[in-house]
């Protein structure tokens, strides 16, 4: 393999401080500390630039399928790339584009096989939000603007997206800019809005929601919410049922009910999506991070016929759907995302990750007794573990000391890079992981938290 071996890794620091600005991070800590820079990846393995290897724990930033540099997908990928790297959908119709969207058909919820691309998550809840709304309009009720949203929930950083986002730390500075919502108890069980202990919960938190809805369904275009699980806000998961009591209400009020799968699809909860599980079949989805392996951006908002039959009318209508991404539907991006499609099948992908869950689920079981863990949640290949300054009153720490922050560069030492969710300790990796990967990277997240916090 080719490296540029004459740009030391000192230099690379060095271009990097002076130059990028990174994503959600504190650039005065991240100056004055030394940074990992990666430049390969193999399997579930990142690299860096002196030949470190780390566990991709996280699965860079929750995307990575099937391992990095997978042949498979490399060889998909150089093969589109002699045919065709780009044309747009705007005019004209493009050979991977059409063949995914009938392939996504297959697998979406049964009567879900409209599909709109874009390239992020954000900009595939953006266009749910949009098209919502029209659709509303175009059926003869423009009133009906506003969305029902929960506390604790994450959708992205647009101005849409964010929005519809409920988690203080990230959304509080924007709120002049935002466009209001009415906003649901978040299903956090640990910390229950209702202040009821999981053992009795009855879902409470629906009675709320029930109250928002019949109160404000005449205003009310759609519904957002993240099945089963609040990636963003602390892997926070749902009751069991949760999410069919929201599709209930949501067509007993005739809201429309826009799902976010742009974590939970493509295999992460043990299924293709999340709303499989609960046999829902929303009126929107969006699917990102997963959808193309890992290896490239590209989103997708699906819907019904329903919504997209009340877009069809005389072009003087103007019932057009104004609305468009520049890189929308990408033929490297489908190209990829075609074959990872495929390896869902030939690797057996789903069957192979129920090992995987149960063996989580039991390393997960190691962490009740630690002094400072006070809450822990899985959803199929994913986990959150809550660290908490006591126990018995559940009180956070202070978030200055950056437990979760600490954890992780503990973590990195011994070759695990995790990124923590505030507190909350994340476990996401690509879903190809093997037994003994995953007892390592559970094995390294257990003694880094003993250390920061048994000390
Ligand atoms: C990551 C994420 C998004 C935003 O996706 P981007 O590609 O980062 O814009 C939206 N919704 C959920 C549930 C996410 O986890």
């Amino acid at each position: 393999m080719q490296k540029q071996d004459s740009i030391t890794t000192e230099q690379l620091r060095q271009w990097d401080k002076r130059y990028v600005w990174h994503p959600f991070t504190q650039m005065q800590d991240w100056q004055r500390d030394e940074q990992i820079i990666i430049a390969k990846g193999e399997g579930c393995w990142l690299i860096d630039t002196d030949g470190n290897r780390y566990l991709d724990g996280v699965a860079s930033m929750w995307t990575n399928v099937h391992g990095h540099c997978r042949k498979e997908l490399n060889d998909a990928l150089k093969e589109q790339v002699d045919f065709l790297e780009h044309s747009t959908l705007l005019g004209l119709g493009s050979e991977q584009s059409i063949i995914l969207a009938a392939r996504l058909a297959e697998i979406t919820p049964e009567g879900l096989d409209r599909f709109f691309y874009s390239d992020n998550g954000s900009t595939a809840m953006e266009v749910a939000v949009k098209m919502a709304y029209q659709y509303q309009v175009h059926s003869g009720r423009p009133e009906r603007s506003r969305f029902i949203t929960f506390r604790n929930a994450y959708h992205g950083d647009t101005i849409g997206a964010v929005s519809v986002g409920g988690i203080g730390i990230y959304h509080t500075t924007f709120k002049p800019l935002m466009f209001e919502t009415y906003q649901a108890p978040a299903p956090y069980c640990y910390r229950c809005e209702c202040g009821l202990k999981k053992e009795s919960c009855g879902m409470e938190c629906l009675d709320s929601l029930e109250e928002l809805m019949k109160n404000n369904a005449a205003s009310t275009a759609g519904l957002v919410i993240e099945p089963l699980l609040q990636g963003a806000g602390g892997m926070i998961v749902q009751p069991a049922g949760f999410l069919k009591r929201v599709r209930e209400l949501c067509s007993r009020y005739d809201i429309l009910m826009i799902v976010d799968e742009v974590a939970t699809g493509f295999g992460r909860t043990g299924a293709m999506f999340a709303c499989n599980h609960e046999d829902v079949v929303p009126d929107i989805m969006a699917l990102s991070k997963g959808i193309a392996a890992g290896y490239l951006p590209l989103a997708v908002t699906v819907t019904s016929d329903m919504v997209y039959a009340a877009f069809l009318g005389d072009y003087a209508e103007l019932k057009t759907f104004f609305h468009g991404h520049t890189f929308t539907g990408n033929p490297l991006a489908c190209a990829v995302a075609l074959r990872s499609l495929q390896l869902f099948q030939s690797d057996n992908l789903l069957s192979e990750l129920q090992s995987k869950i149960s063996l989580l689920k039991q390393r997960l079981e190691e962490f009740t007794v630690m002094p400072h863990v006070g809450d822990i949640r899985q959803c199929g290949l994913a986990a959150g573990i809550e660290l908490v300054e006591n126990r018995e009153t559940g009180t956070p720490y202070p978030w200055e000391e950056r437990v979760g922050i600490r954890v992780c560069l503990e973590a990195r030492k011994l070759g695990v890079f995790s990124r923590p969710l505030g507190n909350t300790i994340v476990i996401f990796p690509p879903l190809v992981i093997s037994h003994d990967e995953l007892d390592l990277l559970v094995g390294v997240l257990q003694e880094s938290i003993r250390a920061v916090t048994e000390k």
